[in-house]
């Protein structure tokens, strides 16, 4: 295997670069992934480096996924034992084996935004302060600020009132956290920060394990990130850092493209190795991007240079719609006459927006064509109630500490334990210095000689049944398989019965378990802890599907690293990109700027670039204008679509007419279609279970079940060569050999 085959010089100069710091800059689509990629093959094939002693950080779980089977695939042997993922995750698996160090166990959970928001709340209201003046969601953001920023609760700066007020809520917020057994995803960080710097021993055994340490999309490292990859870095220096920071999009979670600077003053022999040749993109589109950010300053400028043999292509599609609901309509309309006129596949399209709101009418104007598509975002199956509730059972039996699991569970189903009862439980707990699970523990084990039996009144033998309920799962987490107990907790709540009320929603909810029981199959053998660690941090990039037939809606933040032929960006009108919050902030519109480019720079071959004259916005309909970045493209590499807004001329006033009369009739439509649609795309079922089938590598086997999910059909069968397999039937050339 040669693993140089298929680099240009400056891409093997940066694979085959000695040890030491090294920084790739480079732009969009020049192969910096790769490069690291071709790195890390280099360093176990070439320098005989075992994977163990390689920490490769991406951007996504799924980023890390892929370069796992890449490597696997071109060194032909395991890379088991190589430290692979985002930070959230190596974080989370240094802190869950350090815990001798930590102020929690190794069986902590992750709380995600809601846990975060409700303990938020939960913590005002511990310090009697009002909701109203002090918003949950601006204080948990000045405390994630501070955590990016390495300031710890007692550090936290006084000033003004409400810093004195953000700093008393962040220290009880902590003290909740921790009484919960948990941390959240600022403190997967921050508290690996504290550890490697607090513990010079620990700092050291890291140190010598990772002799070489890469980093994919530097520029979105946040400061701690940074000072974590500084610590860890031993004598050595062995960091391997790739990034751009034009597209650096994640400021709002701390991400500081500064860090690229920081980076070459901290580390002063760096070898800086620039990659100009873009593999992705053709010299329009490039371009179009080039002029885009060129508007933004303190930045070092560089040419973009498509491949010669690429030509030109096509000059990018500009397209304003009457309003809102045409802008989708033209989105749909065009994909399917992309498909009929064979020059796309539905699954080379992308149609992207400023926020996940946007997506609503574009789904609508898919369902409505009957057209399946993707939407990514983890949200909408992680952010289900009966998702939610289910982990919540599950995080319980993994550590009985988790206030805001038990709050979500202690009631649901039914069992009556009242607001009453919750409220005397907690005051027991609170009384005696424990956690409320340990109070329901201690009634289970204790029973009558417990002294909290008599605290707790009419409702104690309800709260002892369901601390029995919890022992008895608790005592199984190292005995059963996880899918074993994810069924036992489920039947012995009568979970079924309960979000199975007989309608079409409760049966769809019920599948949405048995989804995730699924995945719990997959960690049957990692366990309970790494299943809810993986579930903690799916990030909604992670839910972009490989091989899709049926085009991806995302937005332009979950496109980063991404690539496909045909790219749509969708509301280019000012105040939604760029975005209203930005319009007096130049450093935030620079952000926006860079977030276009982004979006532009993941085409292949196509652009569309499409906006509203009109948005409906909280039902009325208001006038928009061009956002302002359109504005910076060249005209002769723009071109405006037929049928548009203003190709159509007439003055205002009969425009405004049209543009009412037609919205309203497609409106209407939709409104008609929506409610006969079923709330899935509409594609036909070809398996059914009992079938026998025949898989191209696999040979024969017997369809088990099968179903439309995501807009696929979707079956498992079970092959006699290799088992159970879960096949989406577009892609997976079965044939049915008996019905
Ligand atoms: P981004 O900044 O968007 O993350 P990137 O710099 O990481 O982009 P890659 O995703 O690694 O770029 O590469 C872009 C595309 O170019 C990929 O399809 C990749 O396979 C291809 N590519 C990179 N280098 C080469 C090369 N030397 N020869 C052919 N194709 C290449
Ligand atoms: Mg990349």
């Amino acid at each position: 295997m040669d693993i140089l085959a298929n680099l240009n010089p400056q891409q093997q100069q940066a694979v085959t670069a000695g040890g030491g710091p090294v920084l790739v800059l480079a732009g969009p689509g020049s192969g910096k992934t790769r490069v690291l990629t071709q790195r890390v093959a280099y360093l176990i094939n070439r320098m005989g480096v075992p994977p163990y002693r390689i920490l490769a950080v991406t951007f996504t779980n799924k980023a890390a996924r892929e370069m796992q089977a890449r490597l696997e695939r071109s060194l032909e042997q395991s890379v088991q034992g190589m430290w692979l993922g985002t930070f959230h995750a190596v974080c989370a698996r240094i802190l869950r084996r350090e815990q001798q160090y930590l102020p929690f166990t190794s069986s902590f959970v992750i709380f995600d935004d809601d846990d975060q928001t409700s303990l938020i709340r939960r913590a005002l209201k511990d310090l009697k302060l009002d909701e109203k003046s002090f918003r949950p969601n601006s204080v948990h953001s000045a405390i994630s600020n501070a955590k990016n920023n390495l300031i710890l609760a007692d550090d936290y700066p006084a000033g003004t009132y409400r810093d004195e007020v953000v700093a008393r809520v962040y220290q009880r917020y902590q003290e909740l956290l921790l009484a919960s057994n948990a941390v959240d995803f600022d403190d997967l960080l921050l508290y690996t920060w504290k550890l490697m710097n607090d513990n010079p021993n620990v700092r050291e055994q890291y140190q010598q394990r990772f002799e070489h340490i890469l980093v994919d999309e530097f520029q979105d490292t946040n400061l701690v990130q940074y000072s974590l990859l500084r610590l860890i870095t031993g004598a050595h220096g062995n960091l391997f850092a790739v990034g751009d920071e034009d597209q650096s999009i994640y400021r709002w979670r701390g991400a500081d493209y500064r860090n690229v600077l920081r980076f070459e003053e901290d580390y002063p022999a760096v070898q800086k190795i620039l990659l100009e040749q873009n593999y992705r993109s053709t010299q329009n589109v490039l371009d179009a991007a080039q002029a885009v950010i060129d508007k933004n300053r303190y930045r070092t400028r560089k040419k973009l240079k498509s491949m010669p043999d690429k030509g030109a292509g096509e000059r990018l599609s500009l397209y304003e719609a009457v309003d809102d609901y045409g802008e989708a309509a033209f989105v749909v309309d065009t994909v399917q006459q992309l498909i009929a006129r064979h020059q796309a596949k539905g699954g080379d399209v992308a149609v992207m927006y400023r926020t996940n709101a946007q997506s609503r009418l574009l789904e609508e104007a898919f369902l409505r064509a009957g057209m399946p598509y993707r939407l990514v975002g983890a949200q909408r199956f992680y952010g289900r109630k009966e998702i939610k509730d289910v982990i919540a059972y599950l995080r319980l039996v993994q550590n009985p500490f988790d206030e805001v699991s038990l709050a979500r569970v202690i009631n649901v189903p039914a069992r009556g334990i009242g607001d009453k009862a919750q409220l005397n439980l907690q005051l027991a707990a609170q009384g005696a210095g424990v956690s409320a699970g340990e109070v329901l523990l201690r009634l289970a084990q204790e029973g009558k000689q417990s002294p909290f039996w008599e605290q707790l009144g009419r409702s104690v033998t309800l709260l002892a049944d369901f601390g029995t309920l919890l022992a008895g799962w608790r005592a199984q987490v190292d005995v059963m398989p996880l899918p074993n107990l994810f069924d036992r907790v489920l039947e012995e709540v009568n979970y079924e019965y309960f979000v199975k009320d007989g309608s079409e929603e409760g049966d769809g909810r019920w599948e949405n378990v048995q989804e995730l029981r699924r995945l719990a199959f997959e960690y049957e053998e990692r366990g309970l802890t790494a299943f809810l660690e993986n579930l903690a941090l799916v990030s909604d990039q992670d839910t972009v599907q490989e091989g899709a037939e049926a085009p991806t809606l995302l937005t332009l933040h979950a496109a980063k690293g991404l690539e496909f032929p045909v790219v749509f960006i969708t509301g280019l009108d000012d105040g939604v990109l760029p975005h209203n919050r930005s319009l007096d902030d130049p450093e935030e519109m620079a952000e926006e700027r860079r977030l276009f480019y982004v979006g532009l720079t993941r085409a292949k071959l196509r652009v569309y670039l499409v906006r509203a004259a009109q948005r409906n916005v909280y039902g009325n309909f208001q006038d928009s204008i061009a956002s302002r970045f359109l504005d910076d493209i060249p005209a002769n590499l723009l071109q405006e679509q037929a049928g548009g807004f203003r190709a159509r001329g007439g003055g205002r006033a009969q425009k405004q007419a049209q543009a009412t009369w037609e919205s309203r009739a497609l409106r209407t439509q939709i409104g008609a279609a929506a409610r006969q649609q079923p709330a899935a795309p509409v594609i036909q079922q070809q398996f059914r279970p009992g079938m026998r089938v025949r898989h191209p590598a696999w040979e024969e086997g017997i369809v088990l079940e099968s179903k439309i999910l995501d807009g696929d059909e979707t079956v498992d069968v079970f092959f006699e060569s290799v088992g159970f397999k879960r096949v989406v039937a577009s892609l997976a050339k079965l044939e049915i050999i008996k019905k």
